[in-house]
């Protein structure tokens, strides 16, 4: 039986991750702690990544904790950034994490990387699941949010791994990034999750620049198909060959079958704007999609 496939999900590190052999599984991780947690697992795709929302963990030059994070953040209210820097963990040298930890052979993907202009640093120093913490006042700067996706690309590109990317209100900042830093390894894949950018970005940049064998989308169903509407009007604009699902959620602290539910969904979606063959059609163009990718 063809899986589902879900290409970009994640670890929260907080519960049990059930053995689950119906869905192909694309496991990001966002910062070391997840690699903790996702190494040491069996049956999933790997992936090694700093997401945007983590990225002022990392030092890309050397210097003490207070000059990194006041190199890094922005803010308005110094007392702000004062909490914070207490509540803040020494930053991690960028390179020596990658030297340590990333191995070639395990790591299918270099994700989740990406640009985030919205985010803003939670009151306890960086997302935590069901933490509840507040959010603060204090970004980071979108040039450090820059410097680490470059680093994370020139990786991706020294080892030809595909890359899964997040890219929120800097749509245009990330397709020149990828120009400059993917478009010229060949071999390098690109897949937009859980793609937020108008139209216009997607058919006039990265569909017109990136070759259709390279670019793939990831949809959701919580983002993507938050209406049918706006879902299937994008699903139209994507090449089939391009097409991938994917949940975005955590496999350990999501029920199995719930996480299966929202594949069968955007898949039932796919068939239905794609006019395909009902569902097992649709899985098997999604899984030969993946195959492509991870290749
Ligand atoms: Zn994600």
């Amino acid at each position: 039986m063809v899986p589902f496939v879900d290409a970009h999900c994640h670890v929260s590190g907080q519960g049990q991750i059930e053995d689950e052999r119906e869905t192909r599984r694309c496991v990001m991780s966002n910062f070391s702690g997840d690699w903790a947690t996702l190494k040491g697992l069996d049956g999933v795709e790997k992936c090694f990544g700093i997401h945007p929302w983590y990225s002022h963990l990392y030092s890309v030059h050397q210097c003490d904790k207070r000059s990194h994070y006041e190199s890094v953040l922005e803010w308005r209210v110094s007392e702000e950034f004062e909490q914070l820097l207490a509540q803040l963990p020494a930053p991690i040298a960028l390179d020596e994490y990658i030297e340590q930890d990333f191995e070639e052979s395990q790591i299918a993907v270099v994700g989740e990387i990406g640009l985030d202009k919205l985010f803003r640093l939670p009151e306890n120093g960086f997302y935590v699941q069901n933490s509840g913490a507040r959010l603060s006042r204090v970004k980071v700067k979108m040039a450090h949010q820059i410097e680490v996706f470059r680093r994370m690309c020139q990786l991706a590109c020294k080892y030809r791994k595909p890359v899964s990317l997040h890219g929120v209100k800097c749509h245009g900042v990330l397709f020149e990034q990828c120009i400059q830093e993917l478009l010229p390894t060949k071999e390098v894949k690109v897949c937009l999750h859980s793609y937020t950018g108008s139209f216009q970005t997607l058919t006039d940049s990265w569909l017109r620049k990136f070759p259709q064998s390279r670019i793939f989308l990831s949809l959701s169903q919580y983002i993507n198909f938050k209406t049918d509407e706006t879902g299937l009007e994008l699903v139209k604009a994507i090449p089939r060959s391009c097409l991938l699902t994917e949940t975005d959620f955590p496999i350990d602290t999501q029920p199995a079958d719930q996480l299966r539910a929202q594949l069968q969904h955007i898949c039932e979606k796919i068939s239905q704007a794609c006019d395909l063959d009902g569902l097992e059609s649709c899985k098997t163009l999604i899984y030969d999609n993946y195959l492509r990718f991870i290749a």
